[in-house]
């Protein structure tokens, strides 16, 4: 064996050395990258809303097909949170919040259906739903927001990807509940039954702020009467974005121009 020989036989033998360090070193990287990168199967018909800071609202028009909610009088309860829910959408698209209907016509949704369409979207967002009481006869009227006190933890949120992305603990929807509860009061002049934490579903297994409005009682023949008109219901539909509009501001306030800050 000449000298070059055995130089070029170190060489390579070194060269294999280090290859095979630095293939177990790439396969490992692949690894990881695969865990971090790799989409959640789950997760492929996530929603985004690229084009807009604001948030995405989750409009959730309750009940629907064969559940008809409360019913009195000719009243479904269900036509009525369409009705309403058909009309924030236009209000809050108008404003620049891009929104995700639960349902667009009189189809029955389940609560869990419901829940996952929400969970899908993506980027900051907002879950409201809409509801109408019942109650016994005329004594009862008004309206009321409800929130959860606590959330459902989604299963998928605890993988690997959601242990790198993991962001804070999502908020209730406390603060949102109490601002679409004044501004809905103001905009309809309804009598103030306040917010309050429940136990409710969908409230509880979305994880991005949620609320659920109680906006008014079909039992109560002065609310049902001022609900089937077009100019209280949209009133509703203003209060209720008004009430987001308000939330999201406070949490985001806007840069004061400098020829205002001189005045
Ligand atoms: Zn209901």
């Amino acid at each position: 064996m000449g000298m070059m020989s055995v130089l070029m036989w170190k060489w390579l033998g070194i060269w294999e050395w280090r290859t095979s360090i630095a293939c177990v070193g790439l396969v490992v990287l692949a690894g990881c990258l695969t865990v971090v990168i790799a989409p959640d199967p789950e997760e492929e018909d996530d929603r985004t809303f690229p084009q807009t800071t604001l948030p995405a609202v989750i409009i959730d028009a309750g009940h629907g097909g064969v559940d008809s909610g409360a019913k009195y009088k000719g009243v479904a309860e269900k036509d009525l949170t369409l009705d309403t829910a058909l009309r924030l959408e236009k209000i809050l698209n108008a404003r620049g919040f891009p929104t995700v209907q639960t349902r667009t016509d009189d189809n029955y949704i389940s609560l869990s259906d419901r829940a996952t369409i929400a969970n899908r979207v993506r980027g900051p967002a907002l879950f409201v739903s809409i509801h109408f009481n019942q109650g016994s006869g005329n004594d009862q009227a008004g309206i009321e927001t409800f929130y959860a006190d606590s959330k459902v933890p989604i299963p998928s949120d605890w993988s690997w990807m959601g242990f790198f992305t993991r962001a804070d603990p999502v908020e209730t929807g406390e603060d949102l509940a109490a601002r679409v509860q004044t501004a809905v009061v103001l905009q309809t002049g309804a009598k103030d039954r306040g917010i309050r934490a429940r136990h409710l579903y969908v409230t509880r297994h979305t994880r991005l702020p949620a609320v659920l409005v109680e906006g008014g009682f079909i039992t109560n023949r002065m609310e049902s009467d001022l609900l089937k008109q077009d100019n209280y219901a949209e009133r509703l539909a203003e209060g209720i974005a008004d009430g987001i509009e308000a939330w999201w501001r406070a949490r985001h306030p806007q840069p004061q121009p400098k020829l205002a800050q001189k005045r």
